[in-house]
């Protein structure tokens, strides 16, 4: 009797200990697309009160642990998001346009498909087409990130040979993935996957595997009418995925900050932060409920050349920024079918703030023009606008070579600390899913 007790007990300790040792925690990896720290700067004093001086308390600023840099196997210091999330998602690095290949064009196996291997459920939400150049780094391999069509072909043949290193997709993309010549929502229901292209159909999934594709190509910006999308795609994956015995790795990026960076557009920028926080905050109820998760939070690169002032005033007016109610695209969409003469007025009232002659003048040099020329500079003007009034400086179009920040907590955090290269990040998120 007392022997099989004392057996017994130790084997429950056994097993215990076991259990301890070999149960692997879950992955949250969380990468803002162009979201440099002046980003983070930017959204936090959006939100804070500059006469109290009351500082916002923002998802950001929780569990910042390092930097990274962010430069290519290239002729250059600048990345872009290929190159970068192949190093983020691989840890190796490669060439501008590289989609989860080498700079000889071979296959490198990503922390996904490590994860897959190891008894992982794995999955991506984002808020650009599914097969857009990071949640593609994760889960396919090309030599160039524009072939959409190639990337989606690679990612839905996956599912029909039956080694998908996803489970839970969510984004936007149907154009690529529902074509006329060929229908892949059509082709991978036949292999059991939901795919779903309705926002509203989110909460009444049941289990994975599913594909969401909710937009022709990327969802609409925060900022216009996507304002809740990130957040309500991350919940349903994290109750996808985080409901059976399986751990799982999940990517969730906020895709437009870079966007917004692209398009020089501060308001469009501050409020693609907002919908990425409100996401933060339903990923650390989860982490809170479930410690054996590690949360690895980074961006890719910066956008923009964004500054918080500029023009040698000592300024950055964030209540402005917070007035403006759409991004510049939505405007120079509104605006290319209206007659030229209610611009000023149109841009006044959207951007609550009396135009200068200034303002004007470049509205009605833009309406001058014709054609592409057109709206480019219309565009132009918008920026200009919106940097003037608000005290934003924007150097570039293009992305940036500045360090970004790193986050991490839980389960092996101590890993994503000080200074490091991003390639260290997908280093030891393999080390620790294989
Ligand atoms: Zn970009």
């Amino acid at each position: 009797m007392k022997r099989t007790l004392l057996a017994a007990s130790v084997a429950l300790l056994a097993g215990s200990a076991m259990a301890d040792d070999h149960q692997q925690p879950n992955i949250i990896y969380v990468i803002g697309d162009g979201m440099g720290f002046e980003f983070i700067s930017a959204y936090r004093y959006a939100m804070s009160d500059l006469e109290t001086k009351t500082m916002a308390e923002t998802q950001f600023d929780h569990y910042l642990t390092g930097a990274a840099m962010t430069y290519p196997e290239d002729d250059t210091w600048v990345t872009d998001s290929a190159a970068s999330a192949t190093a983020l998602a691989t840890g190796e690095k490669s060439y501008n346009g590289a989609i989860g290949m080498d700079n000889d064009k071979t296959s490198l196996k990503t922390v996904m498909e490590y994860a897959k291997d190891s008894g992982y459920m794995t999955g991506s939400v984002s808020t650009s087409q599914i097969n857009h150049a990071t949640p593609a780094s994760f889960f396919a391999h090309h030599p160039s990130r524009y072939e959409y069509n190639q990337i989606a072909d690679l990612m839905g043949q996956q599912i029909l040979d039956g080694d998908a290193a996803y489970d839970v997709i969510l984004g936007g993309g149907q154009q690529y993935f529902i074509r006329d010549d060929k229908n892949w929502a059509e082709l991978i229901e036949q292999q059991g996957v939901s795919v779903i292209t309705d926002m509203q159909q989110l909460e009444q999934i049941q289990q994975a595997p599913v594909m969401g594709l909710f937009a022709p190509k990327g969802l609409p910006h925060a900022i216009d009418e996507g304002k809740d999308s990130l957040a309500r795609m991350t919940s349903t994956a994290l109750r996808l995925l985080g409901n059976g015995d399986k751990p799982f790795a999940l990517m969730i990026e906020g895709s437009q900050i870079d966007w917004c960076g692209h398009a020089n557009d501060i308001a469009c920028a501050v409020h693609e932060m907002d919908s990425l926080n409100k996401t933060l905050e339903v990923v650390n109820e989860y982490i809170e409920n479930n410690p054996n998760t590690l949360f690895v939070m980074t961006a890719d690169h910066s956008t923009g050349g964004l500054t918080l002032g500029r023009d040698g005033e000592y300024a950055w007016y964030s209540d402005r920024v917070m007035d403006i109610e759409h991004s510049i695209a939505y405007m120079r969409e509104k605006m290319l079918v209206m007659d030229a003469d209610l611009w000023p007025r149109y841009v006044a009232d959207l951007v609550n703030f009396e135009l200068t002659a200034e303002h004007i003048e470049r509205l009605a040099a833009a309406s001058a023009l014709e054609g592409e020329v057109r709206e480019d500079a219309l565009h132009q003007a918008l920026a200009y606008i919106t940097g003037d009034i608000t005290g934003t400086g924007w150097t570039s179009s293009g992305h940036t070579a500045v360090d970004v920040p790193v986050y991490a907590t839980g389960p092996h955090s101590e890993q994503f600390r000080g200074f490091m290269d991003n390639t260290q990040l997908g280093k030891r998120l393999i080390d620790i899913v294989r």
